[in-house]
């Protein structure tokens, strides 16, 4: 099975209400594309949305760096020799990680189709299942609680709560939200860089001190500041979780090393795609950190592949954060992953099982 063409589409699927996070609002996904072709007739596929506030990656780069860099080195080669096509794709070009998370999707996505398995089971197999939690957009109190309570009501046992616009309403909008759900869901916190290392401090005792429970919370401070994360780790019981602050391997180790976060939240568009995704979990389950596995805004075929990753990887990946299939109106692609709300399941078919993506539009370049 080799390589004979790499083809780019752009997918857009409206979101059921805004996304609103202390970094942007976003309202619909719109995420680049990427189809493999191959000599044998099977297609694989990947797929990359733009974050330009967090990877630096935006569709014009992700389809520029594919297009022109990692294309060329990649035609012809053979499908079967999979650490040799991810090696020449991380070292094909510096950083652009969703580029590369995009590609290596679909290489994988061929990989197990080649020895006609489910992704996950070549990756070392695992429980087919999966419950996520959902986000719930920092908005005003009200709103925050009633988008809670409808999470709830539609089986959502984990909600994923964004803070991190104003400290004193942030505090509100937390014990608001506790004191209406406590009984029928966990709550974690993400606030995306919002807060300073003293901030945070204080907002989480606050909280702490008042009963709120929260199962964690999420890149209190400014991405490179370690020093930030570690003070905050320190000082309260709340385990702290690395998201931006981290990308690939040697970030997570100098994390671990530092003590400067309970736990890592793996993305693949952080990654570089499935190849150095292995190998955090590998370090962290070498060292006992807890991984959570997370998305962007992704639809239903990058998130797919994140589903398969942490199946294989659910004695280290205990949180699960792919809700960005249950923030569409609807599902675009057919696949072996169905979503639904909180639960996820995978079928037996080979690959990512993408049969159908529904308004793709093919771009000509
Ligand atoms: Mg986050």
């Amino acid at each position: 099975m080799r390589i004979t063409d790499i083809k780019f589409a752009m997918l857009k699927v409206p979101l059921r209400t805004a996304f609103k996070t202390a970094l942007r609002t976003v309202s619909e996904i719109e995420d680049v594309i990427v189809i493999v072709e191959t000599d044998t007739g099977h297609t694989g596929y990947g797929e990359a949305p733009a974050t330009a506030a967090i990877t630096g990656d935006t569709h014009g780069s992700i389809i520029e760096a594919i297009k022109v860099i990692i294309k060329p080195a990649i035609i012809g080669k053979d499908i079967s020799n999979l650490n040799e096509l991810t090696e020449i794709i991380q070292s094909s070009i510096v950083k652009n990680y969703s580029a590369k998370a995009a590609i290596e999707i679909a290489i994988y996505d061929l990989f197990a189709q080649l020895y006609n398995a489910p992704l996950y089971k070549i990756l070392g197999g695992g429980e087919p299942s999966l419950a996520t939690d959902i986000t719930i957009s920092v908005d005003y109190i009200d709103k925050m609680v009633e988008d809670s309570r409808n999470a709830v009501a539609k089986g959502f046992e984990t909600l994923k709560i964004k803070v991190g616009k104003d400290i004193g309403l942030d505090i509100e909008r937390v014990k608001a939200i506790y004191a209406a759900v406590k009984d029928s869901a966990i709550l974690r916190l993400d606030a995306n860089l919002g807060w300073t290392a003293k901030e945070a401090v204080y907002a989480i005792r606050n909280l702490e001190d008042s009963g709120v429970k929260l199962e964690l919370v999420e890149q209190p401070v400014r991405a490179d500041d370690l020093d930030g994360m570690k003070y905050i780790t320190e000082r309260v019981h709340s385990p702290i979780m690395a998201d931006e602050s981290t990308f690939g391997p040697k970030e997570v180790i100098e994390l671990i090393k530092m003590r400067a976060a309970d736990i890592i939240n793996i993305k693949l568009m952080k990654t570089g795609g499935i190849s150095n995704a292995i190998k955090i979990a590998d370090i962290a389950a070498t060292y006992d950190v807890e991984c959570m596995i997370g998305c962007m805004l992704e639809s239903s075929i990058s998130v797919a592949a994140a589903v398969h990753f942490a199946v294989s990887k659910s004695n280290i990946i205990s949180k699960i954060d792919l809700d960005g299939p249950s923030l569409c109106q609807y599902d675009p692609v057919t696949s072996g992953v169905n979503f639904n709300n909180s639960e996820i399941t995978i079928t037996d078919a080979p690959g990512l099982g993408i049969e159908h993506i529904k308004g793709l539009q093919m771009l000509d370049i």
